[in-house]
């Protein structure tokens, strides 16, 4: 199967959750081939987000905002860009564990004071943490084994997978590709 498949595959998946506003009447598969949408809940504040973060073959802005700030230091309300290659992670990640669960968030963006101020109080946070960057989060998936989201994220080959089972999370980045 080629990405366009997975992609088109993905957009129907998509389409059937209460995604199909962009099926244009008349315009079909024209109004958005390959668009991309990413849900978020953040377990630190309670929100939730469905944004299309891509479409027409272009970012779309008020989706990457609305990601932006759902992913934002929750300790300070600093809102970081997050990389957009981290979305195509978990874009590829959503696909592959074919689930409509969204993404529960643990961590997202730091900011340098929140990290160092980890890094003081608890052992497994690097002083020079990809979250700083706004390239790694921390996630898990509804109804998926924490195994299963790892072992799906590893097999992307994209960037680090950080298993933390205590914790209850799996940390990706955009960063070197390694395990921990
Ligand atoms: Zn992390």
């Amino acid at each position: 199967m080629n990405s366009r498949d997975s992609s088109r595959r993905r957009f129907l998946r998509l389409g059937t959750t209460g995604f199909a506003g962009w099926l244009m009447p008349g315009k079909g598969w024209a109004a958005g081939p390959g668009a991309r949408a990413l849900a978020f809940r953040n377990l630190h504040t309670g929100e939730f987000v469905r944004a299309t973060y891509w479409a027409a073959g272009q970012y779309v802005r008020e989706g990457l905002s609305q990601i932006d700030r759902l992913l934002r230091d929750h300790r300070t309300n600093l809102v970081h860009p997050i990389d957009r290659r981290l979305l195509g992670l978990l874009d590829e990640l959503h696909g592959s564990l074919d689930t409509a669960e969204p993404f529960e968030v643990i961590s997202g963006y730091r900011s340098p004071a929140t990290n160092a101020g980890l890094v003081a109080s608890s052992s497994g946070v690097a002083p020079g943490s990809l979250h700083v960057a706004g390239m790694a989060i921390d996630i898990r998936v509804p109804g998926r084994p924490l195994r299963a989201v790892r072992d799906a994220a590893k097999a992307l080959r994209t960037g680090g997978v950080g298993y933390y089972p205590d914790s209850n999370f799996v940390h990706v980045d955009v960063g070197r590709v390694r395990y921990w």
